[in-house]
C-alpha cells in the first residue's frame, strides 16, 4: 500500500488482511460530515464510534482544550493534588447524575471506568465486611469494552476469547429480570456483587430493554444487596434524551460508567459517578485507600473538553433534540423494515437504532453486515456494521433532512448488495 502507516497500523476489530484493500483514510471533519483523504464527502450516521454527540469541529469545545493544553498542559491528581477543569467537572457530574451524593472518579475511556467499578464493587464489599461477595454479573449480548473486566463481561462470546482475566463472573439472559433474581439467590445472595447494566444495549446489536425490564432488575438487585452498575458509556450525554440515559427508567444506580459523548470525543475521558454509600468507606475512615487509578484520571485537557462540551449540549438543547429527533429516525428505519435485507428495525428508544438484517440471505453471504456498510458508504454515508445488524446514532445536531439523506442512503446500498446477491 503506498501511504505512511499502511502497512503497520492494526486497527482494532479489524480483518487486517481485508483492511488492506478497504481502508477509508479520514482528514477532515466538520458539524455532521466527514471527508477522506481523497475529498469524499460522508454522513456521519454513527457519530464516529457513538461518541460525536456534540458534532465535529467545534471551536467553543477545541478553544477550551487548547486555552487549557497553554495554562496546565497536564499534571497527575493522584494523592492530593488536583487541578481546576478536574475539580469543576466532578461537580458538573455528580450535580447531574441520577446518583445519591455522587463522587467521581475520572479515567480515560470506558473500558477504564468498567474496571474501576468492577474493582470498586468489591473493594466495598471487603469494606463493609462482606468480602466472599465477589461475584459480577452482565447481560447476554452485552458490550463493556475490552480491558480485563469488560473482557469477561462481555456478552459477545467472540469478545471474551484469550480470558477470562478475572474469576467469578455470570452471565444472565438480556431481557429477563425475574431470571436475574433467580441467578443472584443460585449464586448465593451473600456472594453476588454488583450487576452490571446498558440501559439500551448497543454493540449487542442496540437492544433497548424490555417494558419495566430496567426497573425490575433495579428492584432484583435492591432486593438482595447487589450493587447495580449501569454502563452508560453509549447511553450518556444525550444519546438517550438524558445525561447519563438511565434517568428515562426512573433508577438511582450505586454507580454509573460514562465515558464517549462526555468528551463528544474531543479528547479521551471516562468515568465512574459513586453513589456516597458505596463510596463512604473510603471518604470516612481514615487510612482506607482504594488503591487504583490510570496515569491520565484528572487530565486538565481532558476535563477542559468535557465543561465545554457539556456547555454546548445545555447551550443548543442537545438532550431536547434527541427526544425529538428519535422518532424521526425510528420512522425512517421502520420504512426499510419492508427490504429484502431487512428482517425488523429497532429504535425509538433514544437517537440511536439498527436494522436486523435478514437471517436467510445473512446464512448465504458471507458478513452481510460488512457488505450493507461498504455499499452505503459508497453513497456517501457511514453506518456500524454489528454481528447480524446495521446500527445508527447520528451527532445530536443532526436534522431531519440528513436523516433523509442517510436512510436514502441506506436503501440504495441494500439495494446494491441485493442486486450482487
Ligand atoms: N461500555 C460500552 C457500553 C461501550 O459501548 C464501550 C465502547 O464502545 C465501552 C464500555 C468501552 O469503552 P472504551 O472503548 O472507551 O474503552
Amino acid at each position: 500500500m503506498d501511504s505512511p502507516g499502511s502497512a503497520t497500523l492494526w486497527h482494532p476489530f479489524a480483518d487486517m488482511n481485508a483492511v488492506r484493500s478497504s481502508r477509508v483514510t479520514l482528514a477532515r471533519a466538520q458539524d455532521v460530515w466527514v471527508w477522506d483523504t481523497k475529498d469524499r464527502r460522508y454522513f456521519d450516521g454513527t457519530a464516529a464510534l457513538w461518541y460525536a454527540n456534540a458534532g465535529h469541529g467545534r471551536r467553543e469545545i477545541i478553544d477550551a482544550v487548547t486555552r487549557q493544553l497553554r495554562q496546565l498542559d497536564a499534571y497527575q491528581i493522584f494523592g492530593s493534588f488536583a487541578n481546576e477543569p478536574a475539580l469543576r467537572l466532578a461537580d458538573e457530574l455528580s450535580a447531574r447524575a441520577p446518583v445519591d451524593g455522587g463522587k467521581v472518579f475520572l479515567t480515560s475511556g470506558g473500558g477504564d471506568s468498567i474496571d474501576t467499578a468492577a474493582k470498586l464493587a468489591r473493594a466495598y464489599f471487603i469494606a463493609v465486611g462482606e468480602p466472599e461477595r465477589t461475584v459480577l454479573l452482565h447481560r447476554e449480548h452485552s458490550y463493556h469494552g475490552t480491558h480485563g473486566a469488560g473482557t469477561v463481561l462481555a456478552g459477545i462470546p467472540g469478545n471474551r476469547v484469550g480470558g477470562p482475566f478475572i474469576p467469578d463472573v455470570a452471565q444472565v439472559p438480556y431481557d429477563d429480570a425475574g431470571t436475574l433474581d433467580k441467578a443472584i439467590v443460585h449464586y448465593g445472595r451473600e456472594r453476588v456483587a454488583a450487576f452490571f447494566l446498558e440501559p439500551v444495549m448497543g454493540a449487542g446489536g442496540v437492544l433497548p430493554p424490555p417494558d419495566g425490564y430496567v426497573q425490575a432488575a433495579a428492584q432484583a438487585c435492591r432486593r438482595h444487596g447487589v450493587l447495580l452498575v449501569v454502563d452508560a458509556v453509549i447511553c450518556g450525554f444525550g444519546r438517550l434524551g438524558a445525561w447519563f440515559g438511565i434517568e428515562r427508567f426512573g433508577v438511582r444506580p450505586d454507580m454509573v460508567v460514562f465515558a464517549k459523548g462526555v468528551t463528544s470525543g474531543y479528547q479521551p475521558l471516562g468515568g465512574v459517578v459513586i453513589s456516597e454509600r458505596v463510596a463512604a468507606p473510603f471518604w470516612d475512615e481514615p487510612g482506607r485507600i482504594f488503591k487504583h487509578g490510570p496515569t491520565y484520571s484528572g487530565h486538565p485537557a481532558a476535563c477542559a473538553a468535557a465543561l465545554a462540551t457539556i456547555d454546548v449540549l445545555e447551550r443548543e438543547e442537545l438532550l431536547e433534540r434527541s427526544r425529538e429527533l428519535e422518532g424521526p429516525l425510528a420512522d425512517r428505519l421502520t420504512s426499510l423494515a419492508d427490504h429484502p435485507l431487512v428482517s425488523h428495525a429497532r429504535a425509538g428508544t433514544g437517537f440511536i437504532g439498527a436494522l436486523q438484517l435478514d437471517g436467510g440471505y445473512a446464512a448465504r453471504c458471507a458478513d452481510l453486515p460488512g457488505r450493507v456498510f461498504a455499499a452505503v458508504r459508497d453513497r456517501g454515508a457511514l453506518i456500524r456494521p454489528m454481528i447480524s445488524s446495521v446500527a445508527f446514532s447520528p451527532p445530536l445536531t443532526a436534522t431531519e433532512e440528513h436523516l433523509d439523506f442517510l436512510v436514502d442512503a441506506v436503501r440504495g446500498g441494500l439495494d446494491d448488495v441485493h442486486r450482487s446477491l
